[in-house]
């Protein structure tokens, strides 16, 4: 154990542990961080739920469907029951159980896929006829499809709005955040001594001084920046792409197409679309999971594309007639974190046994928030090591 560990345990029998990032990731591994008896700083350069970071949109859906061979039911399962047990204790409201309808059309590999995973996570679902479908949701045209999965008590989250909650609720049980940004140096040369911040710190922390943070361990939460932060570990195995999402206004006083009429939806088209309806009064969201050209998160312009919205006016007039000429709205463009398998990193640094990276969410990380952070805090905390899905060594074999 390096000396300056054993000086911080012997001074107040607790690690130090300095997450830099307070997304979704990021703050509910230091929640749990902290509850596992750690002394915590959380860092983040723009602050929790930031328009620049993944989490920072409106809302993400919830689901357990994630396709054949892949750990994420069972997590999202956990992470159901977590954000259920957060909501009751911190009196806040979040997840909306309005359901997620999943449309199978003749390749249904990843609806079939996921039945399995569904009922070995306890995760209730339905399987539905294409006449049942229609019967149940007559303002869905259901062209193509061949069948689908209703799962009723799965639905969205509102992200920006439990991201800055998490944080909250993290100082309140006595963990320390500041405002500050990891300066750009070099993570994965020689030894270092701390991390160089830039200024801004807003809080009167003892622990270091304004530009640099000693800690015991490190865990790196930074969303679509770890690309940059760690160019060769992380870098060549990752990519971050815009990601264009439009809102479009319902016809007035017509509730067809508001939550409660219709569940949030996924459509395995010729591409992935899906959309959340209602919205938080936001508009009927629609967006395309296909991965779009890379973005830089600090720098890009958050300007939809006119090509795309375009294609999503088709899309919603060929699967919502009643929608197709409803204005749009709103628009957002945010980016996804992808890996090149789209499985997250939550892993130990190779040449430094102290930092963790944790991140990768590649479009489907939200929901997992609570469930992550408590599987990293354990490994943080124990020394483990994460599972083989989310393990860097994987990327060695590609
Ligand atoms: C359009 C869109 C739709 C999505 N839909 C869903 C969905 O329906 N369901 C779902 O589960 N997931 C969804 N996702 C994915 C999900 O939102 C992300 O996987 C998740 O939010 C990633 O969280 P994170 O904490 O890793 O990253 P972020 O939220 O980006 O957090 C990283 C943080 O690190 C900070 N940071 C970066 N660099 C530094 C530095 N040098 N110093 C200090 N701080 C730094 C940033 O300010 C940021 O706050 C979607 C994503 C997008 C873009």
């Amino acid at each position: 154990m390096a000396a300056r560990t054993m000086a911080t345990l012997r001074m107040t029998g607790k690690p130090h542990i300095a997450v830099i990032g307070a997304g979704a990731f990021g703050g509910w591994t230091a929640l749990y961080l902290l509850r596992g008896g750690a002394r915590v700083t959380l860092l983040d350069a723009w602050g929790p739920g930031n328009s620049r970071a993944s989490s920072g949109g409106e809302t993400r859906i919830i689901r357990g469907a994630y396709g054949p061979d892949q750990p994420y039911t069972r997590l999202a399962a956990r992470a159901l029951d977590l954000w259920k047990q957060h909501e009751a204790q911190w009196n806040r409201k979040f997840f909306f159980p309005i359901g997620v309808l999943w449309m199978a059309e003749a390749d249904d590999t990843f609806e079939r896929g996921s039945l399995p995973f569904l009922k070995d996570a306890g995760i209730p679902f339905e399987q539905l006829t294409v006449n049942e479908l229609a019967r149940r949701w007559p303002q869905i045209s259901f062209a193509n499809v061949e069948w689908g999965i209703y799962e009723p008590q799965s639905g969205y989250l509102l992200a920006r709005a439990s991201t800055q909650a998490v944080v909250d609720q993290f100082v309140a049980e006595g963990g320390e955040y500041r405002q500050s940004t990891v300066a750009e140096q070099d993570l994965e040369g020689g030894e270092w001594k701390g991390l160089q911040l830039s200024q801004g710190s807003t809080s009167n922390a003892s622990t270091s001084d304004a530009s640099t943070i000693v800690a015991d361990r490190y865990v790196f939460a930074c969303g679509p920046w770890l690309g940059k932060l760690f160019p060769h570990t992380v870098g060549p195995h990752f990519v971050s792409t815009k990601q264009d999402v439009f809102f479009f206004g319902t016809p007035a006083g017509d509730p067809r197409y508001n939550e409660g009429n219709v569940p949030v939806w996924a459509d395995h088209s010729d591409h992935f679309m899906y959309g959340i309806p209602g919205n938080q009064e936001r508009g009927f969201k629609v967006a395309d999971d296909t991965r779009g050209p890379e973005f830089d998160p600090t720098s890009g312009q958050r300007l939809v594309s006119e090509d795309g919205l375009a294609a999503t006016r088709r899309y919603l007039a060929y699967r919502f007639p009643g929608m197709k000429d409803a204005p749009l709205v709103e628009t957002r463009v945010c980016q996804y974190e992808n890996t090149t398998d789209h499985n997250f990193i939550v892993d130990r640094h190779p040449g430094k046994a102290n930092v963790w990276i944790v991140g990768g969410g590649s479009g489907h990380g939200f929901k997992h928030g609570p469930a992550l952070g408590e599987m990293v805090a354990r490994l943080v905390l124990k020394d483990e090591t994460a599972d083989p899905w989310y393990r860097l060594a994987r990327f060695k074999r590609e």
